[in-house]
């Protein structure tokens, strides 16, 4: 499809749903509903908080309640047509699939996910990119459409039934007819994209790295530099945990709302049970249950990686605890100079 021709077929999706997308807002790129489709920011640049928050929204309220029972909330589920994902989002959604879907499923995150069509976004390498590492820089399911930006034109890539619908509509845009100088352009555009990658970790090692440092005097090192601020979960594409808290209405004890909230594990409070006991009290448990998830438990539980290789952690942890410093300091068997 010629780029002339983008802003008219994306504004013809809107009947399969209201279009979301990455927007600034405040100077901040953020996932968002769209009123216009040419506010959307379709480039390279990610988001700091990624596109887990469409489906598993920080905050809302999953019911009310009342002396009876309660009533589900799902005034938030709509039918959704998000714009923009790259391949290490549609990858950190299709890894959360396999947690909101294991039975029994989420109907929160599920309900969110069946109403929303999918139409990704090649991008370029971002400065702390890691997905060529994490195997996640293409993807080849979990979208209904996805663009390639090969230059000229885009490559458009169909993944479901509905995604062939919206070309149909407007067949007029798209050639389809694929040719020898078309495939060049984009082997031409992989390979570029290939070679511009700036910074790397063995994935595939760690699994087995991880295995044999658990007793590794590194981990308290870490420990001692981390603040506990959670961040970390806070931007990881495929972290999940949340927390619930029950609110009651002022004026009647026996009725409210229940809310749930995202949570992160690297909080002390996190694996406080009745009684006062802690199973993570120390700090360096806690990163090491992180980091075992990320980089062994997640990929042999669910076959797919834990680390979906977004450089989000790289850019937001204030103490530089990131995959690159956690996964360098394993395999060397040093402790970082800085
Ligand atoms: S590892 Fe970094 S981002 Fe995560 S909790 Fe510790 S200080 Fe915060
Ligand atoms: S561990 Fe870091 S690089 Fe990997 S997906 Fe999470 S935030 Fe991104």
């Amino acid at each position: 499809m010629q780029h002339k021709f983008l802003e008219v077929f994306l504004e013809s999706t809107a009947k399969y749903g209201a279009p979301y997308g990455p927007v600034r807002r405040n100077g901040v790129l953020t996932y968002d509903r769209v009123e216009k489709i040419s506010d959307l920011v379709l480039s390279g640049e990610k988001t700091m908080i990624p596109a887990k928050k469409l489906f598993h929204p920080m905050r809302f309220d999953v019911f009310k309640f009342n002396e009876d029972g309660f009533t589900p909330d799902y005034s938030s589920i709509e039918k959704r047509v998000i714009i923009g994902l790259h391949p290490c989002e549609i990858h950190g959604l299709l890894k959360l699939d396999r947690i909101f879907d294991n039975p029994p499923a989420d109907p929160y995150y599920m309900g969110q996910r069946k109403n929303s069509i999918i139409i990704g976004w090649s991008c370029a390498v971002c400065q702390n990119g890691l997905c060529k590492s994490t195997g996640t820089d293409i993807v080849e399911e979990g979208f209904d459409l996805f663009f390639v930006d090969v230059g000229e034109f885009y490559l458009v890539w169909i993944g479901s039934s509905i995604g062939y619908d919206m070309i149909h509509d407007k067949e007029e845009f798209f050639e389809s007819t694929v040719t020898r100088d078309d495939l060049d352009a984009y082997v031409d555009w992989r390979a570029r994209r290939d070679s511009s990658f700036m910074k790397s970790f063995n994935f595939r090692n760690m699994p087995d790295i991880m295995d044999m440092s658990y007793q590794s005097p590194i981990w308290e090192y870490f420990a001692n530099k981390c603040i506990s601020c959670g961040q970390c979960s806070m931007v990881c594409p495929t972290c999940n945990c949340y927390n619930i808290t029950d609110h009651f209405d002022v004026s009647n004890a026996n009725t409210g709302r229940r809310e749930r909230y995202w949570d992160s594990c690297m909080f002390m409070e996190y694996s406080l049970v009745a009684g006062g006991h802690n199973f993570r009290g120390a700090r360096a448990d806690r990163l090491k249950l992180w980091y075992t998830h990320k980089l062994k438990t997640f990929g042999s539980q669910y076959a797919k990686p834990g680390c979906v290789g977004c450089g989000r952690c790289v850019e937001t942890c204030p103490v530089d605890i990131n995959v690159l410093t956690i996964s360098e300091a394993l395999t060397t068997g040093e402790v970082p100079k800085k």
